[in-house]
């Protein structure tokens, strides 16, 4: 099984300094950055492939559709963009959004991992949901072709999550995106 991990927003070359959503002297990247490098701890100690962004070795770098070819030809089973949810009237809400064609695996792991950070964030409120093509974020998973999902797993605007932003508190979602990907695998689908 490989995983591709995307820390959107950042190591775009159009535009180098987008870090997202910016509230609280928080950088939304900054986040990502960091539940997504624990992510990838936690797959690669139970064997999982990882591929994570890095500039110097021009792993997932560049524009996202370039992110989306390397991710091709490198045979991921499975892309995960990372973002925050940045919308300040819903900041109880998780939002996890799919690419098109909406394929049976990419529904059923949008599905396992709603209920993977659901459970584990202690969350009521999860949005799981099919990227429409005149959506100005589908262009974050466009012509990837394994399941994706773009992630909104904490707010910026969620006092609670704000807590899991000190110290050691993102491993809660990195180990829920990791059990995701782990109860996929044990699906027939899974790899
Ligand atoms: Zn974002």
């Amino acid at each position: 099984m490989k995983v591709a991990l995307d820390i959107q927003h950042m190591y775009k070359s159009s535009q180098p300094d987008d870090k997202g959503r910016f509230a609280y002297g928080i950088h939304e990247a900054d986040i990502v950055k960091d539940y997504m490098h624990k992510t990838a701890f936690l797959m690669q100690q139970k064997g999982i492939d990882v591929i994570i962004n890095d500039w110097d070795k021009k792993i997932l770098t560049g524009d996202y559709w370039q992110r989306h070819q390397y991710a091709n030809s490198h045979d991921a089973h499975l892309y995960i963009a990372g973002h925050l949810n940045v919308d300040s009237t819903q900041a109880d809400q998780l939002i996890i959004e799919y690419n098109l064609p909406a394929s049976y695996p990419t529904v059923i792991f949008a599905h396992i991992l709603g209920s993977n950070l659901k459970n584990y964030m202690n969350s009521e409120k999860v949005l799981i949901k099919a990227m429409k093509a005149d959506d100005p974020e589908y262009y974050c998973l466009d012509k990837l072709l394994m399941p994706a999902v773009l992630i909104k797993p904490l707010s910026l605007y969620n006092s609670s999550h704000m807590e899991l932003f000190k110290d050691q508190g993102l491993f809660v979602v990195a180990e829920a995106i990791r059990n995701a990907v782990e109860e996929y695998q044990k699906t027939d689908i899974g790899i």
